[in-house]
């Protein structure tokens, strides 16, 4: 049986890109050794982290004033690295477009001399909306932090807004590489690597050198200044993850860079959203315009029937489909690596599904 997986995150990840590792894992480059086992100061090593950041430079137009980080801690330490960086004793904007916000939100308020104002949200109703950005914001704000793709409520900016002279900080965590924003609409971007970029435990932190802490911050880790001098090596990285990160960026790339596989990641969207569309038991609780391409909630209204076909689901080797806890209902998550094949199966499935339960 073939497994289709839909999870959103860890996610799906290129098979190309799994058979290079695979037939380099016991001897890298004929060190004698598999990549885990480099040591992060060895040449082999160095090689791998500067083209992981050549290639991300490339393949995201990064201009040259911003410094690329390979961090760990996932999103969720950014949620308390971005305000301990940049808004000590200020005040930070927020965005608030679902669980994610909501957490980064928290974690800025949980900070003494960090004031936080929320200048949007879309709360009002169960976040299945992008919503409007006022017109005048506090233009002397630290940032406006904004998740560009609601992982969880499936909900994307399709554009960047404009915030005025503030800089914009996104968590980019389930959409980067899957659009077409440009970098220097933003003053910094994190993503956690186990979507579009790779195994877990690796995050990724593109920011601009003017925003870069002037003061140290009390915990070296969390310190971008510092760990943007040590170029991501003040302590050991997570290597493994690195080089996956790098066969990732050259598989991306081959497919035509970040336009090519954003056509295609268009592309199998629609095919997910028209079927839904045209479903008359399938629906999708996200307002249209809002949609993401990524992250594809569905319902059928009746908690019993979608129980019923994630279990279906599943038996025909449909993984991870399950919408989040919080929400409930169904969740196709069609990152880069996704197969067209796999949605075209989902459709397939949904459509004897409707016919059998409609
Ligand atoms: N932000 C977004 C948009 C996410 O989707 C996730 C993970 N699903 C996180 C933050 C948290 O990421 P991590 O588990 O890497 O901390």
């Amino acid at each position: 049986m073939t497994i289709y997986n839909f999870s959103a995150g860890p996610a799906v990840l290129p098979k190309a890109v799994l058979e290079t590792a695979q037939s380099e894992m016991l001897d890298y480059k004929s060190s004698g050794m598999s990549v885990m086992e480099l040591s992060h100061r060895s040449s082999l090593f160095e090689e791998i982290i500067q083209t992981a950041e050549n290639l991300l430079r490339e393949l995201m137009a990064i201009p040259d004033n911003y410094k690329v980080l390979f961090l760990q801690g996932g999103a969720s330490l950014q949620f308390t690295m971005v305000p301990l960086n940049l808004a000590q004793g200020k005040k930070a904007l927020y965005v608030n477009t679902g669980s994610w916000s909501k957490k980064a939100i928290s974690a800025a308020k949980a900070l003494d001399n960090v004031e936080v104002e929320v200048i949007a949200s879309s709360e009002d109703k169960n976040f299945t909306y992008i919503p409007e950005i006022p017109k005048t914001i506090d233009q002397n704000a630290a940032y406006v932090h904004i998740t560009t793709n609601n992982t969880i409520e499936g909900t994307a900016f399709e554009k960047i807004p404009s915030f005025g002279k503030v800089p914009v900080v996104a968590d980019m965590s389930s959409n980067i590489l899957a659009n077409d924003y440009k970098v220097e609409d933003f003053g910094l971007i994190y993503a956690g690597a186990q979507k579009n970029i790779g195994p877990a435990g690796l995050t990724v932190v593109i920011v601009r050198e003017d925003l870069l802490n002037k003061k140290a911050i009390f915990a070296p880790m969390l310190d971008y200044a510092l760990q943007a001098k040590n170029n991501s090596l003040y302590n050991t990285p997570p290597t493994y993850g690195i080089y996956i990160a790098k066969l990732v960026f050259e598989w991306v790339k081959a497919q035509g860079g970040v336009a090519g596989i954003t056509a295609e990641d268009r592309k199998k969207a629609q095919l997910l959203y028209d079927a839904i569309e045209n479903s008359h038991l399938f629906k999708s609780p996200v307002e249209k315009k809002s949609r993401s391409i990524t992250n594809i909630p569905f319902i059928t209204g009746d908690e019993d029937l979608d129980k019923a076909f994630n279990q279906a689901a599943l038996a025909q080797g449909f993984e991870n489909l399950k919408g989040h806890r919080s929400v409930g209902g169904m969740r196709a998550s069609l990152y880069n690596a996704f197969p067209i094949e796999g949605v075209e199966a989902l459709i397939a499935f949904m459509e004897k599904f409707e016919k059998e339960n409609g």
